[in-house]
Parts: structure tokens; sequence; C-alpha cells
């Protein structure tokens, strides 16, 4: 593998750096202490210079105004992002609009493309995922009570979801519903294009996540569909393939979670070293010349380099050998990094003492909100048992001395 950096990426990724030094990170006691809402404009003009610099939706296709990087380049302007946790929705790079990016791009019809995709790419509008329900295992998705039934030339769906991240001020939602019920369990459900103002459609709270229901973008619903009517032709790609589309949707959208986490790191990381060069213990002696700290400092480095490998691995695998062929790579790193991320945060926040605990820092806002990280995209158990299988497979009938 050759990890050289081009001459573009270094100075797209100092431009970055610089950007969030300069204009994100001095927005975080704002952030972590106002209503979101009430800084829309605020963030709105951050985005307005960001489009100035010509670094606006880094990885979505050039055709719908984004930069078009690729995969590991896109990575990499992640793990920049992350550093904030404004940076990605600043940059027009933000989940679930990613995603549903990326879905839109590649199943939608030219009219929903003119309708939803190119207004998201613009970062005119929002939107939002909706799978996972109250009441069944969103780790077992084909369990699925959601249905969309034909009427006329709609659908009328009925369901209730709940982590329908940031389907507050949201546009319009991409609703998995069980349309083929006598298929088999793959091809039950189908996506769906629901705008958030149809006939049905309500936002019964924003769901509080440790202590915090957010709102706008920096929040998570539940949503019950009663009735809720769209027209049939907001049918995302075939009838029936939701679970195939949203296999699409895995392999890049990881690579990209997985940066932003490394950036996470980093940025823990950075406060960790910088408060045990500061803090004095004792008279004349700082905390970082206790050796259990120099160890987490020590070890924490190594997590990081090696989380980091792993997922520029990953991302090297998809673009070499493709999604499918890389499917272990791609589970080994959701639980891999979440793990890694969750440690180094910890360990942050506990060099900080009672400091970090507190809003004055980012690391707690990252220590309540990240650990949703082992749970959404797949729990880490359920993809260290689905690496464990696959593993298990390989050796079928391997002579092992
Ligand atoms: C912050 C956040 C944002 C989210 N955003 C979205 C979103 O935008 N859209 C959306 O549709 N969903 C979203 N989700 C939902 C997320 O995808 C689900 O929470 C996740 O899939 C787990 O489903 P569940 O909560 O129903 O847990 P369950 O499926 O009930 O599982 C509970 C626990 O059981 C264990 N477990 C499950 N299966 C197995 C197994 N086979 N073997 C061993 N142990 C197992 C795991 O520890 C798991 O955490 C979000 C969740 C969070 C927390």
């Amino acid at each position: 593998m050759d990890f050289t950096i081009s001459e573009k990426m270094k100075t797209i990724l100092g431009m970055i750096d610089e950007f969030v030094d300069k204009e994100l990170i001095p927005l975080e006691p704002e952030f972590l202490t106002k209503p979101a809402r009430s800084l829309l404009p605020v963030f709105e003009e951050k985005r307005r210079l960001v489009k100035q610099m010509e670094l606006w939706a880094p990885n979505h296709p050039k055709e719908f105004g984004g930069m078009g990087l690729n995969l590991m380049e896109h990575g990499l302007v992640s793990e920049s992002l992350g550093r904030s946790p404004l940076g990605h929705y600043i940059f027009g790079c933000q989940a679930p609009d990613a995603g549903n990016i990326e879905i839109l791009h590649q199943f939608g019809s030219d009219e929903q493309k003119e309708k939803y995709l190119r207004p998201l790419v613009d970062g005119k509008i929002r939107s939002c995922f909706s799978m996972t329900e109250v009441e069944l295992p969103g780790s077992n998705p084909v369990m699925m009570d959601t249905t969309a039934v034909k009427d006329g030339d709609d659908y009328l769906i009925n369901g209730q979801k709940w982590y329908t991240s940031s389907a507050d001020g949201s546009e319009f939602a991409i609703v998995m519903a069980v349309t083929n019920p006598d298929a088999g369990p793959y091809l039950q459900a189908s996506m769906i294009i629901v705008p958030t103002d149809s006939p049905g459609f309500n936002l019964v709270r924003n769901i509080p996540v440790m202590g915090h229901a957010g709102e706008d973008y920096f929040s998570h619903a539940e949503i019950l569909y009663q009735n809720c009517r769209v027209p049939q032709s907001n049918l995302l790609g075939p009838e029936g393939h939701g679970f195939v589309i949203a296999q699409e949707r895995l392999g890049p959208g990881r690579i990209h979670h997985c940066m932003r986490w490394i950036g996470i790191c980093n940025r823990a990381f950075d406060l960790m070293v910088a408060r045990a060069r500061d803090r004095i213990i004792a008279p004349g002696r700082k905390l970082a010349s206790k050796q259990i700290i120099q160890s987490w400092i020590g070890e924490c480095a190594a997590d990081i380099q090696a989380a980091r490998l792993m997922v520029l691995h990953a991302a090297w695998r998809i673009e070499t050998v493709g999604k499918k062929e890389a499917r272990k790579e791609i589970s080994l790193i959701k639980f891999v990094v979440a793990n890694v991320m969750q440690k180094v945060i910890d360990r942050a926040l506990q060099v900080h003492g009672g400091l970090g605990m507190t809003d004055d820092t980012i690391l707690a806002f990252y220590y309540r909100h990240e650990r949703a990280a082992r749970i959404y995209d797949g729990a880490d158990e359920v993809h260290k048992i689905s690496v464990a299988k696959r593993i298990l497979k390989e050796y079928e009938g391997r002579q092992v001395q």
C-alpha cells in the first residue's frame, strides 16, 4: 500500500484543518450551550465560506455540485472534519444525508434526482433515514412491522420508527417498509421517499439521548407513520430491494464514519496530552510526569494509529477488490474503531478530572454522543459474530498444524 498523500490532497487537508481550527472549534462553546436552531444563521454563514473555498460536499458527485473525491481521499477529509462535531455538517457531507445522497444517486429516477438529490447536495434541504423500529430489533431489521400498502396510485405507510436521526427540520425521509410480505425475508421491504409534510407523517418527539434531546440536525426522532400517503413514484429503486440498497450504502459510509471517529480520537488525544503537560499536580510536578499518564498516552497513540491503518486498509480493499470481497474488513473496523474511540475519549476525560465532566471542553459532548457508535450501524456483537462466522468458514477443511 502506498500511504503517500497527493499534493492536491495535502492542500485540501491543510485548508480544512485551518478552517476547523479557526472557524469551527471557536464556535463550539456556543454550540454546547445554545439551542442548535438559534445557531443556524451562523452555521449558514460558515457553509457559505466553505462553498466559497470550493470545499463543499467533498464526497458527492461533481455533476451534482460536489468535489467528487474518492473513498480514500474523502476518508482523510472525514478525519480532519471529525475534529469538531460541526465539521461534517458545515462542509455538507454529514450523515444521514451522505448515505441518502449515495443511494439517490445510484437508484433514484431522473425526477427523484432533480427533486431531492440536487437540493440535498446543495445543502438547501436535509433528509433522514427511517428504518429502526421501537418494538423490533434493529440488529435484525428483517423483523419489520412498518408496512406500505398500495392504494390507488399511492402507498399508505403505517408503522412506528425511532432514532430517525435529524428528522427534525428534514424535507424528506427515506423509509424502509414492508411492501412484499410474501417474498423471502431480504426481499420484503422497500425504500420509499416520504416528504415530511405528507399527511400521516407524525414526528412524535426528539428522543433524549444521554439527557439531551437536541433539535434540528442534531437530534434523533421518534416517528409515527399513520396512513401516511405518498405517490408510488416515490419508490426508490425496485420494489422489495430495500435491503439490497441498504447493503450498497454500507461500505463507503463505514469508511466515512470510522475516519470521523479517528478525527475525534485525534482531538481527544490532543486535549489529553496538552492537559497532561499543563496541569500541575504537586509543586513543580506536572501530570505528564506520572508513568500511568505516560502509559495512557503511549497506548492511545498506538490504538489510534492501528485503528487508522485498519480503516485506510479497508478503504483500499473496497477500492481494489470491491465491497463484497471487503466485507470482513468493513465489519472489523466498525467495532475496533468505535471501541478505540470510546477508550481514548474516556482516558482524555479522566486526565481532565472534574473539568472533563463539564461542557467547558468538547470531551463530555463526545463522551455522551459517541457512545452510540458501538450500537448504531450494527452493534459490536453483531459485527464480531459476522466476522467470526466468516473466519470459521474460511477454516472449513483447512489442516492446521
Ligand atoms: C444515536 C443513534 C442514531 C441512530 N440513527 C439511526 C438512523 O438515523 N436511522 C435508523 O433507522 N436507525 C438509527 N439508529 C438505530 C440503530 O441502528 C439501532 O439502535 C441498532 O441497529 C440496534 O438496534 P436496537 O436498538 O433495536 O437494539 P437490539 O437489536 O434490540 O439489540 C440490543 C443489543 O443486543 C445485542 N445484540 C443484538 N443482536 C445480537 C446478536 N445477534 N448476538 C449477540 N448480541 C446481540 C447488542 O449488544 C445490541 O446492542 C440510531 C441509533 C442511535 C443510538
